[in-house]
């Protein structure tokens, strides 16, 4: 029996970059063993500093996957019209028909999206013929662009504009707009606000906390920035060194978080009034081509023990869906 309350589900997952540098031959565990759910209708933020390996996550997730980079081992499964479907094995066809409708994406940079010497009514357009078989006629088109920029409460002008005559807030809008058009199930996000100053970003993520209410979609943040995760996720997944490390509600991981290197994260946190040093994490995350033994986590952590040299501590539950891999929590030595 399928538990239907998610919608993408990830079981084991290895995805590692095999790079060949001077003749030096590496497998870089980018992915690790990762095993997760997505749920319907949430916002799941997915957290850690640059390197632990989110960003490859997300690329296996939306089906990117060429080389240097591989799927080792492990299965994605997106649960469509009640349905378990094995990312890997679709086609590349079949799986193109999934994106934009499906699932969507809205990239780091908008730049990366909008055509600079198209303006951004013709972007969109270029968009629906490339992803719509059925013909719609131009009148339709407009009022459904219409409707939805309206929807999205951007203004209209921006149809007649090109890219670089928006603010950056204004471009990663039409992005947005851009990725929800076809109302996908589900929305990646990797790191959408990047570049853009504090009062923008704001205006961005409630854009997409509007999108997810409304739509009662799912959305999937990528950030390193646990002040974004406060403010936006229902849920939050910590990465560490290609392993997630812990996951929560985001109330759970702010108010009791298990693990040491969450606990890190969340401290490290400026808060209003609080004027006291903020130190940082002490040494640097390990080289994925060679990572510690037992908990990856071992070399930085204050509370270290020897058996997390020696051993991996697995993700286990701890009571209401809070996971954490440490052997200090209760239920987590395995
Ligand atoms: Fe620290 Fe050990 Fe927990 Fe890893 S398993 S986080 S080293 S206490």
């Amino acid at each position: 029996m399928i538990n239907k309350n998610y919608l993408i589900r990830v079981e084991n997952l290895k995805a590692y970059y095999f790079t060949n540098l001077y003749g030096i031959k590496r497998l870089i565990k980018a992915v690790d063993g990762v095993s997760f759910e997505i749920h319907n209708n949430e916002i799941l933020g997915i957290a850690g500093e640059s390197g632990c390996g989110k960003t490859t996550l997300l690329k296996v997730l939306l089906g990117i996957i060429k080389p240097p980079l591989s799927v080792f081992e492990g299965k994605v499964y997106y649960l469509i019209n009640h349905e378990e479907k094995d990312i890997f094995s679709l086609s590349e066809n079949e799986f193109r028909k999934l994106r934009w409708k499906i699932v969507s994406y809205i990239p780091q940079g908008s730049m990366s999206v909008l055509n600079p010497i198209r303006k951004i009514k013709d972007t969109f357009k270029d968009f629906m013929k490339a992803h719509v078989q059925e013909m719609i006629s131009e009148d339709d088109f407009e009022n459904l662009l219409i409707e939805h920029l309206e929807s999205l409460g951007l203004p209209l002008e921006v149809l007649n504009s090109y890219p670089h005559q928006l603010s950056g807030g204004m471009r990663q809008r039409v992005t947005i707009a851009l990725s929800t058009l076809f109302r996908p199930r589900i929305i990646f996000a990797d790191e959408p606000t990047t570049a853009l100053d504090v009062v923008v970003q704001r205006g961005v993520l409630q854009l997409l906390k509007r999108i997810q209410k409304e739509h009662k979609n799912t959305i999937v943040i990528v950030s390193h920035d646990m002040g974004i995760h406060a403010h936006t996720s229902d849920r939050i997944a910590i990465m560490y060194a290609g392993k997630i490390i812990e996951v929560a509600s985001t109330r759970d991981i702010f108010s009791n978080p298990l693990h040491p290197y969450t606990k890190y994260l969340i401290n490290s946190l400026p808060k209003i009034g609080d004027k006291s040093f903020k130190s940082s994490i002490p040494g640097t995350p390990p080289f994925l081509a060679n990572p510690p033994s037992g908990c990856r986590f071992h070399e930085r952590c204050s509370e270290v023990m020897s058996i997390c040299k020696e051993s991996v501590p697995e993700l286990k539950d701890t009571g209401n869906g809070h996971k954490a891999a440490c052997f200090l929590v209760e239920g987590g030595r395995s």
